[in-house]
């Protein structure tokens, strides 16, 4: 017997014994299985800021976990050696959800961080985990493309705490030629994932002569600006060469550059570059004063000055959630 997946746009039809386009999700027997669930590949403790989250419990360590597949193939993949494989091509951990607590409290994590590859494609084990975390009084982070489906989403969000959420390109042409997906579920799920009330920030890989476009930058803020809000924290983040793009340069430091003035030009309050090192590209200033708040060197918080949240100076209210 046929059946269709309802989790992500692909809409995958399955018949006995096939897997879907992101390779976990396979019919047995007329039923829908995730072979993942349970069998991460990856499991490290990981600083919040490595996520990038630099406005959620700052200097917190996550216990990270990934399983193999994703929905997307995007060429430029950072992460291609497990996203885009098979589970019998990589060795797994058995893992069940309460293993993965037990982790959290044997290293000491306030949170668990479904990503690497993408936990919409490895779902029910993302929601399982999620739920049980929530009754451990640990909070959930999902770092993802978010190409998903509103109800599954809408599920999810109800036991997640903070998400990075990749916005990869601002055209639909982008989202088809690179990434095999498509622009508008993302913006629905970014904008979901605000309304719901999860703390949110946005990484944008920045990948030369691809999106790197200072007008397509700019259209890429405005979007942000206009539907979630200048107080959204932005990661422009470096490509390095890898899968399908190793004949293109890593980004430039003046194109990472550029990208983060045109988004303080537009606007945005916080903006970051990431995966390389920088002299303030990492730092939170107040939007109001302009005095220095966090510094920070690479995924390390040298100074934290916030004061209940807020800058010490002027009092203005920082975006984030602080303890
Ligand atoms: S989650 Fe996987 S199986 Fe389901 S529709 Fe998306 S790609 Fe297809
Ligand atoms: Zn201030």
């Amino acid at each position: 017997m046929k059946v269709q997946c309802q989790l992500c746009p692909k809409a995958c039809v399955l018949e006995q014994g096939q897997s879907g386009n992101c390779r976990i999700r396979i019919n047995i027997d007329g039923a829908l299985r995730s072979v993942v669930y349970g069998y991460p590949c990856s499991i490290n403790v990981d600083p919040v800021e490595k996520k990038p989250l630099f406005h959620y419990l700052p200097s917190s360590a996550a216990l990270s976990l990934a399983t193999v597949g994703c929905n997307l193939h995007c060429i430029f993949c950072q992460n291609w050696e497990i996203s885009q494989a098979s589970p019998a091509e990589v060795p797994a951990y058995d893992c069940p959800p309460e293993k993965i607590i037990e982790l959290a409290g044997q290293h000491k994590c306030p949170s668990i961080a479904y990503t690497y590859t993408d936990p919409v494609a490895y779902y029910e084990y993302t929601l399982d985990t999620s739920k049980l975390a929530k009754s451990h009084n640990l909070k959930n982070i999902l770092v993802t493309a978010a190409y998903i489906n509103e109800e599954p989403l809408k599920q999810l969000l109800e036991y997640t705490d903070a998400a990075n959420i990749d916005l990869k390109g601002i055209t639909d042409d982008f989202y088809r030629k690179i990434c095999s997906a498509t622009l508008k579920p993302v913006q629905d799920a970014l904008i979901a994932t605000k309304a719901a009330g999860v703390h949110l920030e946005i990484t944008n890989l920045v990948i030369p002569t691809l999106n790197d476009n200072p007008d397509q930058i700019r259209q890429l803020v405005r979007w942000i600006r206009d539907n979630l809000g200048s107080d959204i924290p932005l990661h422009f983040s470096r490509f390095f060469p890898l899968y399908k793009l190793t004949h293109l340069p890593p980004t430039s430091p003046e194109t990472l550059e550029q990208a983060r003035q045109i988004a303080m030009e537009e606007g945005m309050d916080f903006v970051y570059i990431g995966n390389i090192a920088s002299k303030d590209g990492q730092n939170t200033i107040c939007p109001k004063c302009k005095k220095l708040l966090i510094e920070r060197s690479g995924y390390t918080v040298l100074q934290n000055r916030l004061k209940d949240g807020c800058c010490p100076n002027c009092n203005r209210k920082i975006y984030g959630v602080w303890k």
